[in-house]
């Protein structure tokens, strides 16, 4: 060894002791005080992106959060008002610093109780809009426990990668919308000889997710890649929404309160459940009773429902909304110089029919789409400016289509 070998100035060891010896000014450093280095930056800095990320949100108060939701969504105040809370919670806690004090700020998944089409995927799609943060939403339904043929529970946090453009970090800090929760409910209280692939075992999986824990994901999902590098994902900073419709709950929350309070409408001054969204007065034990593991409830901690959708609700959904499907169809017909007009009693027509097909905010498109295909065929091509849907227009229309279909298959 040559007496005046150089060597690095930060660990001392000679070149010939290491892979690449680079020289500065008036030091050296060998590669792996580079690589020690390196990782001590990225540290700081994933700790600051964090941080940065969090403050960003941060910046919007739960008045402004329902707000925001107020331009999409319409009704559901209760919901909007308790998912506002508790995404401004949320990141409150991930602004918490780790040396703070004991207090421990919890996380403050959510789950929503309401029947299909009334905006509860709608709900987490805007949080996530108006945040910017990637959003994940699967349905509960194809989830197995690992081996078993479905969809193992690891593949949420895929989905939620993809949605980040595989940004980590973002991911680390998106929603995941796991819909059709009540689907993996326990289907009995005795726990058969058979596994219970879909229910039980399937909760237990989620529970992990939900508790915050970090699981090493497939980016590409799914065993059809074996060769694929893992991602480690962190889950405790993701915030995870759950709904579901419950089908037989409200029975079941009408006898509870009929037990808890013999003539309860009396009691309450008179005022009768019948014609009530019973929801309202869904507690836990109601999830636990349904067939929810106990653990999984104390990990959804914020309840709340929804509100079916009335008539007025569904003539708002039509033209209110930001992104309104009138707007939407009038912005189509606009690109190609039409103007586009409804008038009440079309807009009312096409109400009517989503209540009487049972076809619920989402037949609202369908309608629309029945009513208008033909003008939107031939129109284009022609030199009409204007198009007036009128109430018999739109009855022609629908005559014609074969909306009534979409009825049976509902
Ligand atoms: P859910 O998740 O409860 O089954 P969705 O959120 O998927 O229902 O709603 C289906 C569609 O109906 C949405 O894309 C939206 O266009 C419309 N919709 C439902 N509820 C509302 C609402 N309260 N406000 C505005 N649009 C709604």
């Amino acid at each position: 060894m040559a007496k005046d070998e150089l060597q690095c100035s930060f660990c001392g060891r000679k070149k010939s002791e290491t892979n690449i010896l680079i020289a500065g000014l008036e030091a050296h450093i060998c590669d792996r005080c580079i690589e020690q280095a390196y990782s001590i930056v990225m540290e700081e800095a994933k700790q600051e992106t964090t941080r940065e990320l969090s403050e960003e949100l941060m910046l919007r108060k739960p008045k402004a959060i329902k707000e925001f939701l107020d331009s999409y969504v319409i009704g559901q105040d209760k919901a909007k008002k308790v998912l506002s809370v508790a995404v401004y919670n949320h990141y409150k806690r991930l602004l918490q610093k780790d040396d703070d004090d004991a207090t421990e700020i919890q996380k403050s998944n959510i789950i929503l109780v309401g029947d299909t089409g009334t905006g509860k995927t709608l709900i987490a799609q805007t949080i996530a809009r108006m945040l910017n943060v990637p959003i994940a939403i699967v349905d509960a339904t194809v989830l197995t426990e690992a081996g078993y043929v479905g969809e193992d529970v690891e593949t949420i946090l895929t989905r939620l990668m993809q949605a980040a453009d595989y940004d980590l970090e973002k991911a680390q800090q998106g929603i995941i919308f796991i819909d059709e929760i009540d689907k993996i409910a326990r289907k009995s209280d005795n726990p058969s000889i058979t596994r219970d692939v879909s229910g039980e075992g399937v909760q237990q999986a989620l529970l992990k997710l939900l508790e915050g824990t970090i699981v090493n994901v497939p980016p590409k999902g799914g065993r059809k890649h074996p060769d694929q590098k893992f991602i480690e994902v962190d889950t405790r900073n993701i915030l995870f929404i759950a709904g579901g419709a419950f089908d037989g709950i409200k029975r079941h929350i009408s006898n509870r309160l009929n037990m808890q309070a013999v003539g309860y409408s009396s009691s309450k001054n008179g005022t009768n459940l019948e014609g009530e969204n019973l929801l309202k007065y869904i507690i836990p034990k109601d999830l636990r009773d349904f067939g929810l593991i106990p653990e999984i409830i104390g990990r959804l901690p914020v309840l709340t429902y929804m509100n079916p959708l009335d008539a007025a609700t569904l003539r708002a959904i039509l033209t209110e909304p930001k992104n309104a499907l009138v707007k939407q169809y009038t912005k189509l017909f606009a690109m190609d110089h039409i103007k586009l007009s409804f008038t009440e009693g079309a807009l009312n027509l096409i109400v009517e029919k989503a209540i009487a097909y049972k076809l619920g905010a989402r037949g609202l498109r369908s309608l629309c789409e029945a009513i208008l295909t033909d003008a939107m065929y031939e129109l284009p091509d022609s030199d009409v400016d204007a198009l007036k849907v009128t109430r018999s227009y739109a009855e022609k229309a629908l005559e014609k289509s074969t909306i009534k279909t979409l009825k049976a298959a509902s």
